[in-house]
Parts: C-alpha cells; structure tokens; sequence
C-alpha cells in the first residue's frame, strides 16, 4: 500500500522536492536509527560484471541517495563506509580474516542502530538470470527482510526472487535486526546497465525507503 502511494506520489516529480510526511506516509521514519552497510570497497570491488560499473560503486551511491532520503524523513543514518575504503581500515580488525565483515558488525553492535541493512549486487554465471533477494539468517531479521523485499520489488519492478535464509557473516553476527538486499545481477546485461544508472539507483533507494517505513510502521 505505501509502495504503491510512494510510486504515484513520486511519479514525474522530484522527490527531494517531494510533499510533507503525511501525504507521503512516510511519517514512521521520525527518530528511527537506521545502520546502512555498503558492501564491498576500499580494493574490494566486489563483483566486476558485464556493466560500466563495479558493484562497490553501485551500492555505495544507493546508500548514499538512501541516506539522504532517510534523513529528509527524520531518522538517523549510521554508515558502515562513506566512501571507496574498507570499513575495517584503520580499526582494530585490519587485517584480519574477515576483519572487513567484523568491522561492519562491531558498527552496528556498539551503535544505536535499531535495523543493519547491508547493500550487494548478485552475480550467476547464467547471463539471463535477473532479479532481486533479500536474505536474512535470525529469526528477528525475516520481517524486516520480507517488507524490505516486497517494497524493492514493488517500485523497481525487478524479478522477485523471493527471502531466502542465508547463513552469511553479518547476519549471523550482527546483533540487531539485519537484512542483506541483493540488488539484480551484475552478471545481467540490462540489470548491469541499471544499477549504473543514477535514476535507477535513486528508484532502488525509493523502495528501500518505503520499505524501511513499513518496518517501522509495523506493516508485516
Ligand atoms: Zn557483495
């Protein structure tokens, strides 16, 4: 419902430009903390597919159009990286076997963070295969992941892959509420060409936004 009011209310016109809270409905995100993970950076390109562009850049300028929409809305934004660097660099975890993923966990650990969404492109190596996930591994992740999936889904219109439990590091680790969105395939053509699309990506950072607000507003 709110995916659907954001779609219409955002059509032909700039969102940053957009209507107050209440007719955007976008009124649950006030005060929230929201932990944003950008996978990958800082000589980690993450996958390097068919497109202009890596998907470190791809979901490091979707965090960011995210982190602006968020704190237009009243919450709090909390980044595991800002730009093209490893999260773990200068920390305590350089260095170490999964020092990267244990730097993006202890950011969320020791934060006020009340959700972590950490942010990826896929890959296959069957070029035809598009879409969009969302994973979660604990049991207090599946509803954020399943409104943050349904919401992506809604706006970009992307092939719903569905919510899958994967047992991956940060999820398992992170002690908040945690979803892994994979954003289409860089492996894809057409989704490769997208994803290096500030319009798209803007489109990609609307439905996590929707998304993040059904959370709140306890729409699952
Ligand atoms: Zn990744």
């Amino acid at each position: 419902m709110l995916g659907f009011f954001l779609i219409s209310g955002w059509s032909g016109s700039n969102p940053l430009l957009g209507a107050p809270n209440r007719q955007t409905g976008l009124e649950h995100l006030q005060g929230k903390i929201v932990v944003l993970d950008p996978g990958h950076g800082g000589g980690d390109p993450g996958t390097v597919g068919v497109g202009p562009t890596t998907e470190a850049e791809n979901v490091l300028a979707i965090a960011w159009e995210l982190k602006s929409l968020l704190e237009r809305y009243g919450a709090q934004v909390i980044m595991t990286r800002q730009t093209d660097a490893s999260a773990s660099a200068g920390t305590q975890f350089d260095g170490e076997r999964n020092g990267q993923l244990a730097a993006r966990v202890a950011i969320a650990n020791r934060s006020r963070g009340q959700i972590y969404i950490s942010l990826h492109n896929d890959w296959h190596d069957n070029p035809q295969i598009r879409g969009t996930s969302v994973h979660y591994y604990k049991s207090q992740d599946l509803a954020l992941a399943e409104v943050l999936q349904e919401h992506l889904v809604g706006h970009t219109k992307a092939v719903d892959l569905g919510v899958r439990r994967s047992n991956f590091y940060v999820l398992r680790n992170t002690s908040i509420p945690a979803a892994l969105v994979e954003i289409g395939f860089l492996s894809n053509s057409e989704e490769a060409r997208l994803l290096a699309k500030p319009s798209y990506r803007l489109e990609v950072a609307l439905g996590l936004l929707a998304g993040i607000n059904a959370y709140f507003a306890g729409e699952f």
